[in-house]
């Protein structure tokens, strides 16, 4: 495409997903990135348009399991995650769930719960949701599987992170996370919105590992390049 071209489809889009949020249009009515009339909150041109990961990039082997992921983070998918985490959008959060589980089809290895990446509270207060709770309902309804919150904690207080070396900053975000003791035994599926380096997530197995978890994986929406 043109780089012109590109430049304004994607602001349009930026645009339209913005009003959709804002304005609470039904995801029945428009598409939320085209606004053209559709039954579904994306339209059949713009879900085919998403940056879907080929099936043999799904899944990433991690150090604690396997990591899976349904889109590669880029635009629109990027646009319509910051949407659904600055802008109250958890309908947002739960489609983007829910479209990602459809498109994975199952978890995998048989899986005893899910488990959303906790946010530390003071945001959660400022936000009023955790985007990867909400996203983590779209996954637990479509795969049928049991969401639990009370497994993994996360302290409330974030040391800064500018300036310190990669290994303090890995100890800290380490300690950020406590495994509940009710997870003895479980066969524990994280959910998160987006994986880079993998280090949130490492963070949050280690902590259920330690707790008991028999196995612990891993699905977000999308993984970066
Ligand atoms: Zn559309």
């Amino acid at each position: 495409m043109n780089p012109n071209k590109l430049w304004t489809s994607s602001l349009e889009a930026v645009r339209n997903l913005y009003i959709c949020t804002k304005t609470g249009l039904s995801s029945g009515q428009r598409c939320r990135l085209c606004l053209a009339p559709s039954a579904e909150a994306l339209c059949k041109a713009c879900l085919s348009d998403l940056p879907w990961l080929p099936t043999a990039e799904r899944i990433k082997r991690r150090a604690f399991g396997q990591e899976m992921a349904a889109f590669s983070y880029e635009f629109p998918l990027n646009a319509l995650i910051v949407s659904a985490k600055y802008q109250g959008g958890t309908g947002l959060c739960r489609l983007l769930g829910d479209l990602a589980a459809r498109s994975l089809g199952s978890p995998g290895p048989p899986v005893d719960c899910l488990v959303p990446v906790p946010m530390p509270w003071p945001r959660v207060l400022r936000r009023g949701y955790n985007h990867a709770d909400e996203i983590a309902l779209g996954f637990a309804n479509s795969w049928k599987l049991p969401l639990r919150h009370d497994l993994l904690k996360r302290s409330g207080w974030q040391p800064p992170q500018r300036g310190s070396s990669r290994r303090e900053r890995k100890n800290r975000l380490g300690a950020a996370f406590t495994g509940d003791a009710g997870v003895a035994g479980c066969a524990v599926m994280l959910v998160d919105d987006v994986s880079t380096t993998g280090s949130t997530l490492e963070a949050c197995a280690r902590a259920l590992q330690k707790a008991g978890a028999a196995r612990v994986d891993a699905v977000v929406v999308a993984r970066t390049a």
